[in-house]
């Protein structure tokens, strides 16, 4: 009931919840062919927002948009969507930039002509995760998709790849789905990223087949600056089996610990894994940029 009355910010105007719509011509629906960020609000600022922001230029830089706004633009849209909300703390915004609307329906970019749509969606969400349970996985038949085929450092919604994976986890009952690489190295959960613990050491799947999550980028750069080591791996499903810890970082849940993968108990309260995420809850707010 808390975001029954929301404001929408629409490419240049707030709209009340149920006004909230994109022409059917807009090139998200034609194709999911839009970029996006979920971004962590809390009353110190938004977490990593200036990354959040270069990350989606990168992105529509990558497939050609045109007419891209400024970071200060979308800065303006999102202060402009938390006013008029009155929100600023325990808030997840949706941020979606799509290449906009066609002059006739059709994939083909040269049908779009009135430039990109900016989207925020700003709602009252608490953290997706209960950090105290953890999450269970299982590994899905579904291979994330490496830069041969749709390069996965562009934050793209095409988001078949993970939705697949997302359903596989459902139909076994637990909470997300894992996703190995085409090689059959561990790339990422559906909509996170992933850590393991192994003789006091930090080890993470290089990024070439996962998101390079900018709460993974934030969690080894914290453990660097506190001498903890950490590496980037090619790691198997076995290792991650077999890990002391094994957690999930994500801007909509932070860092959740991975207590179950394909029916197999991982330990929930390994020591080195506490520390990260102790760290993390503490130097977040760090993190977090004013608009
Ligand atoms: N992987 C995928 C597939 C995601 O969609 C997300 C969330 N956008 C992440 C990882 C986590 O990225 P971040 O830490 O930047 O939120």
């Amino acid at each position: 009931p808390k975001n029954d009355n929301i404001q929408v910010y629409i490419k240049d105007r707030l709209y009340p919840r149920n006004e909230a719509k994109i022409s059917v011509f807009d090139s998200a629906v034609q194709g999911g062919d839009a970029v996006w960020e979920g971004l962590r609000v809390y009353p110190e600022g938004i977490v990593c927002l200036d990354k959040h922001l270069t990350r989606l230029h990168e992105s529509a830089k990558t497939l050609a948009f045109s007419d891209i706004p400024s970071k200060e633009e979308i800065k303006k849209a999102i202060k402009q969507t938390l006013d008029a909300n009155a929100m600023n703390d325990d808030t997840h915004i949706r941020l979606t930039l799509t290449r906009g609307e066609k002059i006739t329906s059709g994939m083909d970019p040269r049908l779009n002509q009135s430039g990109s749509c900016l989207i925020v969606l700003a709602e009252w969400k608490p953290l997706v995760y209960d950090n105290n349970s953890g999450i269970k996985v299982i590994s899905t038949s579904q291979r994330r998709n490496g830069p041969q085929f749709l390069d996965s450092k562009i934050h793209h919604n095409n988001l078949l790849n993970n939705i697949i994976a997302k359903i596989q986890a459902n139909v076994a009952g637990k909470d997300a789905g894992l996703m190995l690489d085409e090689r059959g190295f561990v790339a990422e959960l559906n909509g996170s990223n992933v850590f393991m613990v192994k003789h006091g050491k930090i080890l993470t799947p290089f990024a070439h087949a996962c998101l390079p999550g900018i709460t993974r980028n934030t969690v080894m750069e914290m453990c660097e600056k506190e001498g903890i080591e950490i590496k980037e791996e090619d790691i198997s499903l076995s290792q991650f089996i077999n890990a002391e810890g094994v957690f999930a970082t994500g801007t909509m849940g932070e860092l959740t610990p991975i207590v179950e993968i394909d029916g197999r108990s991982i330990p929930k309260d390994d020591l080195f894994m506490k520390r990260v995420m102790d760290l993390f809850k503490k130097n977040v707010k760090s993190y977090c940029e004013p608009l």
